[in-house]
């Protein structure tokens, strides 16, 4: 605390990501980041970008990632925002396309920055509580509808930490239910095996669709994120971004962002090897007695029946294997968020677990 903070400063509660250790030799299964290296075409890009060139500001439209992006998706380029991960284009969609004089609904259990951001931009929110068996309940949001006016909605699908999916067809409810207010869908985890609301852009002016390379195309380090819907909404992204910094994507980002837009043999490999992991490694959690939830994610969210996680989480951190769990609220406590690794960290994991659930003393 300081005299010379600002009063929006003293009240602020950060996001805390979870820890990048830097020890060697650590199994990181915490942060959801991809377990192999990204396109070898985006670090040849990359390369090719570090010249001279670097002397001079990069376009600060970024045209050429954002055409990539539009042709990955069957869409325009002006339907296309770019930032500095999608933690920046969620920051700016708050202040942009979410505050309004109205509550902005969000589900209880889900991406902890979205408190923040509305703490950030001073936003009413209204909490809405997953269903009991973790689901977005539609029904319940179109109700609050009924009750009194919305501000905005914004979830992720894949719902995080839990993994799990919504249906288009639900999605598309809440775009019909509420045409006066934006609906934000966060596809962090999308391609992992969710149906991605792209496809509704040209039907619903209302559809924000947010997405980051951190997760997919394995580039949390490269810092880059998108936003797809109507131009009128892009338009209100580039007016908050162009007060706020013109040139949020450095010219190595945008080389290497394109390049990964376009290796599509890469990513259909990654993705696939990653799907093929989260079923072994579900498998492996049931035959260890945890309840998985069912994952669209390339992470799964599973606690045991006698075993606490914040016990697990500690007990995995002894043997060098980082998992995240959440505290907070009490509903989840007793789950633990595990990144899908690569085969052999997930069998890693599993033995390890194996060896916390049943100490071979006890077998003797
Ligand atoms: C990881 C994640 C993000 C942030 O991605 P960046 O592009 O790395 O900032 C946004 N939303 C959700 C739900 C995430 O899990």
């Amino acid at each position: 605390m300081s005299r010379y903070w600002s009063e929006v400063v003293h009240g602020l509660t950060p996001y805390v990501p979870g820890e990048q250790p830097m020890i060697a030799g650590l199994i990181k299964l915490n942060t959801n980041e991809c377990p192999y290296g990204p396109s070898l075409r985006v670090l040849q890009a990359i390369r090719e970008a570090a010249t001279e060139d670097l002397r001079l500001y990069p376009d600060p439209e970024a045209r050429a990632l954002k055409d990539a992006i539009a042709v990955h998706h069957g869409l325009q380029g002006e339907q296309v925002f770019v930032g500095n991960g999608s933690d920046e284009v969620l920051a700016h969609v708050f202040q942009a396309l979410l505050k309004h004089d109205a509550p902005l609904l969000f589900p209880d259990i889900s991406y902890s920055f979205y408190p923040v951001y509305a703490r950030l931009y001073d936003m009413a929110t209204r909490l809405m509580p997953l269903r009991d068996d973790f689901s977005l309940g539609v029904d319940d949001y179109l109700q609050v509808g009924r009750d009194g006016r919305v501000g905005g909605i914004i979830f992720p699908n894949p719902n995080a930490p839990t993994g799990m999916a919504l249906a288009l067809a639900e999605v598309q409810r809440l775009l019909t239910g509420f045409p006066d207010a934006v609906v934000v869908v966060d596809e962090a985890y999308v391609d992992f095996g969710a149906q991605s609301a792209a496809a509704l852009i040209d039907r619903h002016p209302n559809l924000l669709v947010v997405r980051t390379l951190s997760k997919a195309r394995a580039l949390a380090g490269l810092r880059v994120g998108y936003a797809l819907g109507h131009v009128d909404l892009i338009e209100a992204l580039v007016r908050v971004k162009d007060s706020f910094n013109s040139y949020p994507l450095d010219r190595l980002a945008i080389a290497g962002g394109v390049a990964a837009m376009q290796d599509e043999a890469w990513f259909e490999r990654t993705r696939a090897l990653i799907t093929a992991s989260r079923g072994k490694l579900v498998a492996g959690l049931q035959q260890l007695g945890f309840e998985v939830l069912p994952s669209a994610a390339n992470f799964v969210f599973a606690r045991h029946p006698r075993h606490a996680g914040t016990e697990l989480a500690a007990k995995l951190r002894e043997q060098r294997i980082l998992v995240r769990h959440f505290r907070q609220p009490e509903r989840i406590a007793p789950f633990l968020r595990i990144t899908v690794g690569t085969e052999a960290q997930c069998e890693a994991l599993l033995l390890a677990l194996a060896d916390i659930l049943q100490p071979a003393s006890a077998l003797r």
